[in-house]
């Protein structure tokens, strides 16, 4: 910073110089307009004025151009890489400010980043010089231009305000903090600072260090309350977690987080010392499609994936320990205290988002996608397996939930008891034959013409409430019950099939859902069939089973061998819901499967280009295993284009035909062969 004088000292030149240049210019003027000099006698001195007036002018623009090189030079040695002013120039100011008269209502504030060395070892510099770029950026945008900013460390920065009250810090102090919030939600890396200010007054009169070293202070007790009130790892329960750590029994071996016993004990153990008012959540998290991310990268790079997801939710600060269920699913107990409870789901979500795009950038284009359920903690004697559960039950919803993020609630509940609801009467139900038999065409891609039909059940309850498949199956398959209904339904097409052959009508190619429960049951189902086939002799190759892409990866071994003794039998099999999130492409080599159906996701009617690339990549790939391909879900005239040009055989979907009862069907075969 300069002084008065050194400021003052080229104006007090110039305008020297600038007053002989005008008595010259005078002289010269009058000079040349007395007629009664001859040019003879005074050409000496005329040139003498000349060269005078030359060399004046010439010293005045030496004297402006080197005050404003003088300038430009000593603004970048002020000016720190961020555009601030850097340390030297801070204590300068300090000084200039400290020699004045007094430094009464002289403001100061400083900032400290919190999380700027975690960025640096974990992003790289680069990521951190952005951070650093990004928060100056806010300071710049949200002080006012009498503000003085300057960057005093790393990441420690100063505001001086001038004619400072407490309210205009502190709505200083709101706005940042404000417009932090707004950058945190759509950024990358959080933003997370320690502040802290003092002010001189006539009651507490501070010089400028002072002021410094006040503002500082309040700064690291801010700091030591965050970290005591955001993380709320209270000695006691840093041990706690850090003994568990060294000590875990059992340790997933993968991702080194902690095993389902050591976690449970830890939860127990950590929920005794947090008050009532701390906010604790049991949450789960899973990676959407996780299965297309194996088979684009492979497994070793799913497995660095998985390692890198626990390395960084321990980093989180709210997460105090973590455990991995089974394969990408976790679950961890957070600390949310201080936040309300939609800033707590928030700040969940800022995390997913935040590793989202952590992936999305080192893996281009995977479409990374983090779900989870959270379970608030409201009564610590709740069991933790409880707690689990809830948090796994939100985790499930979360998956078609829009922002994949799902809080356990009491509508949950209702869906829970539904659940129940749907077990407890489901045997009466199918005595009193309120399952019905919808059946949706399948369209041939050629010539558009009925090439089969899918049997899909139906539920009208006896209370009039109608349910959907997807509601009462999965809950079915739980308890077991599927096996039955599917049986009943099996046996309605075997016989429709059956009634239709004995009138000597024209048959249609049928499928049937498989459940996965019945892989573990080769034996009865192989029965059942067979006891089915006895009653109804229809051709074996007119039913195909539609064993869903899940079923199948999950169990695989046990599929082989169910899809073996269906083709022993002459029946078709057909992979359902393929691409719906498990797929593995390995895994379809060795199966000679007579179909797959790529599932209904496809279809989306807003489906990015990439989406649209990766479907028809897909399905030229599987067109290499020499099978039938049917794409479900083909609702619009754009999903038949793309469909008719990418190699797919059959289409089923809304655009053709809507499920409807199986009685209507004949009407539409009778029509076909006509
Ligand atoms: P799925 O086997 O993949 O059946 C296709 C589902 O897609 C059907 O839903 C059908 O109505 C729906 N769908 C067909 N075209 C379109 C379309 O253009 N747009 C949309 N949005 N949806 C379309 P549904 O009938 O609700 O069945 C759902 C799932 O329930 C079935 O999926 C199947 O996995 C299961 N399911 C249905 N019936 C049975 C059964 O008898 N046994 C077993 N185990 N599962 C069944
Ligand atoms: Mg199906
Ligand atoms: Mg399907």
């Amino acid at each position: 910073m300069r002084n008065k004088s050194t400021i003052v000292l080229p104006y007090i030149n110039a305008v020297i110089i600038a007053f002989i240049c005008i008595v010259q210019i005078y002289i010269l003027s009058k000079e040349s307009l007395s007629f009664n000099i001859s040019m003879g006698e005074h050409k000496v001195y005329y040139y003498g004025q000349i060269i005078t007036l030359f060399l004046g002018t010439s010293a005045m623009t030496v004297i402006f151009v080197k005050e404003s090189l003088d300038r430009v030079q000593k603004r970048n040695a002020y000016t720190d890489i961020t555009g601030i002013m850097n340390k030297h120039a801070c204590v300068e100011q300090m000084s200039i400010l400290d020699c004045r008269e007094s430094t009464l209502d002289i403001g100061l504030a400083m900032f400290d980043l919190n999380n700027l060395k975690k960025v640096n070892d974990f992003y790289g510099h680069e990521e951190g010089d952005r951070l650093i770029q990004q928060f100056v950026a806010l300071l710049r945008q949200t002080a006012e231009k009498k503000y003085f900013l300057g960057r005093f460390g790393g990441d420690e920065f100063i505001v001086i305000i001038q004619n400072c009250e407490e309210k205009g810090m502190l709505n200083f102090f709101e706005r940042i903090s404000k417009e932090t919030e707004r950058n945190n939600r759509s950024s990358s890396i959080r933003i997370s600072y320690a502040c802290g200010y003092a002010i001189s007054t006539r009651e507490h009169y501070y010089l400028m260090d002072e002021l410094l070293k006040e503002a500082d202070k309040r700064m690291y007790e801010n700091k030591k309350m965050i970290k005591s009130g955001e993380l709320m790892k209270t000695n006691q329960i840093s041990k706690i977690l850090d003994a568990d750590r060294v000590n875990a029994a059992e340790k997933n071996d993968l991702t080194g987080t902690f095993g389902h016993d050591t976690f449970v004990s830890t939860v127990e153990k950590v929920l005794q010392i947090y008050n009532s008012n701390s906010r604790l959540a049991l949450v789960c998290s899973d990676v959407h499609n996780f299965r297309y991310f194996n088979d684009l990268y492979g497994h070793k790079e799913g497995d660095h994936l998985l390692r890198q997801f626990a390395l960084e939710l321990n980093q989180q600060p709210f997460c105090l320990c973590s455990y991995r269920l089974y394969s990408d699913n976790f679950a961890f107990l957070a600390d949310l205290s201080q936040l309300s409870e939609e800033q707590a789901v928030e700040r969940i979500r800022n995390w997913n988002i935040q590793f989202s795009s952590m992936v999305d950038q080192a893996y281009r284009g995977s479409r990374f996608i983090v779900n989870s359920g959270i379970y608030f903690i409201s009564d610590i004697s709740e069991s933790v397996e409880s707690m689990l559960n809830n948090a796994d039950c939100a985790r499930k919803n979360s998956k078609s939930a829009f922002n994949h993020i799902v809080v356990y609630s009491e509508k949950l509940n209702q869906a829970m008891k539904l659940h129940s609801d749907i077990v407890n009467s489901f045997q009466r139900a199918l005595e009193n034959q309120e399952f019905q038999i919808y059946v949706q065409p399948k369209v041939s891609c050629g010539d558009k013409k009925v090439c089969g039909a899918e049997a899909l059940v139906r539920w009208q309850r006896g209370d009039g409430m109608f349910l959907s498949p997807d509601t009462f199956v999965p809950i079915l398959e739980q308890s077991g019950d599927i096996i039955n209904l599917d049986f009943y339904v099996y046996e309605k097409v075997f016989e429709y099939l059956y009634n239709r052959q004995l009138k000597n009508k024209a048959s249609l190619p049928m499928s049937v859902n498989v459940s996965r429960v019945h892989l573990s049951m080769l034996e009865d189902f192989m029965e059942r069939i067979n006891a089915l086939h006895e009653q109804y002799p229809i051709p074996t190759s007119l039913i195909t089973f539609e064993l869903t892409e899940s079923a199948y990866i999950k169990e695989i071994h046990s599929a082989e061998r169910f899809i073996d003794c269906l083709y022993a039998k002459g029946y078709r099999v057909s992979m359902d819901d393929f691409g719906s999130g498990y797929s593995s492409l390995k895994a379809l080599y060795p199966m000679n499967f007579d179909e797959i159906k790529f599932d209904r996701a496809f279809m989306k009617k807003d489906a990015a280009e990439e989406e649209e690339h990766l479907l028809i990549g897909l399905i030229k790939l599987v067109k290499g295993l020499n099978t039938t391909i049917v794409c479900e879900g083909v609702e619009t005239a754009e999903n038949v284009k793309l469909l008719e040009s990418s190699g797919c055989d059959v289409f089923q979907g809304y655009y053709y035909y809507r499920p409807f009862p199986l009685e209507e069907l004949d009407a539409l075969i009778d029509d076909m062969s006509s």
